[in-house]
């Protein structure tokens, strides 16, 4: 049996796939993407904070603890509890993080296990993994969330820290052998949002994942993180960039739909 170090599991999800679902995140990740909305769930190690709170007129100081390491027995028993309404709104569970694939052992586990007892797997996925990595994790996933950020490798590399080779190829790859892919755009102004992103966006996917039937959902950036960032003192580099409403992203849409795609806004 194996272990995963988890950092959250949430339960009653709606955005994370179809129907009710139960989200598990997996903490540790190799990128560190300037927007991440879930700083906490980088480091692959458990991490302490400090909360402050308010009552009233008094202030407190709360130090908490993120992450702890579960067997899949375990996280299993969690996402099992809610198999009901996954049954009647034709749910199941999200494999997130972080970046799940860096947990592959534990995660195939579960999701072969998942799969096995009859309940709808997700994988959310940046795509950067090896490609033994994903075709193993693959084969038990329902359907995969995977983010698709900049075209530029040195673009990428600039606002991700990690090339896009390895996950260009896998999304491919993936598509080739016939799963069910929704990718997932960030747009965020200034850096993913640019002329030449979606135009280079719009070439590879022309080009590159052709003959595929793909739906995209566009992310509008939002500065939710920003607390988090504090409190886990990480450097917070797109400080003070307002959120992007959906409606700016309407043409955004169109255009992505003239090539194609079946477009939504938001998760
Ligand atoms: S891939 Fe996701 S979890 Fe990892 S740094 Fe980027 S946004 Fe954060």
């Amino acid at each position: 049996m194996n272990q995963g170090l988890i950092f959250d599991i949430r339960r009653f999800c709606v955005h994370d796939g179809p129907g009710i679902r139960t989200t598990v995140f997996f903490k540790g990740c190799l990128l560190s993407c300037w927007w991440c909305h879930n700083p906490e769930s980088r480091d692959a190690g458990i991490e302490t904070s400090v909360k402050h709170l308010t009552l009233g007129t008094n202030t407190y100081n709360r130090t908490e603890t993120t992450g702890q390491w579960m067997s899949t027995e375990e996280i299993f028993r969690e996402v099992e509890k809610d198999r009901i309404f996954y049954d009647e709104s034709g749910g199941g569970v999200t494999f997130s993080g972080g970046e799940p694939m860096l947990q592959e052992a534990c995660l195939a586990e579960l999701m072969r296990t998942c799969r096995q007892q009859g309940i709808h797997t997700v994988l959310d996925t940046s795509g950067y993994a090896t490609p033994e990595a994903m075709a193993h994790v693959a084969m038990w996933a329902d359907l995969i969330l995977f983010d698709l950020k900049i075209i530029d490798e040195k673009l990428h590399r600039k606002y991700t820290g990690v090339s896009s080779v390895p996950i260009l190829k896998n999304l491919k790859y993936l598509l080739k052998s016939g799963k069910n892919v929704i990718l997932r755009f960030p747009v965020i102004p200034g850096i993913t949002d640019t002329p030449e992103n979606i135009l280079a966006m719009k070439t590879f996917i022309s080009n590159d994942l052709s003959g595929s039937r793909l739906h995209l959902s566009l992310l509008p950036y939002h500065s939710n993180a920003n607390e988090k960032y504090r409190r886990f003192c990480k450097p917070n580099l797109l400080q003070g960039l307002p959120d992007l409403a959906p409606e700016n992203l309407l043409s955004m849409q169109k255009e992505f739909e003239e090539i194609g795609l079946t477009v939504t806004i938001g998760s």
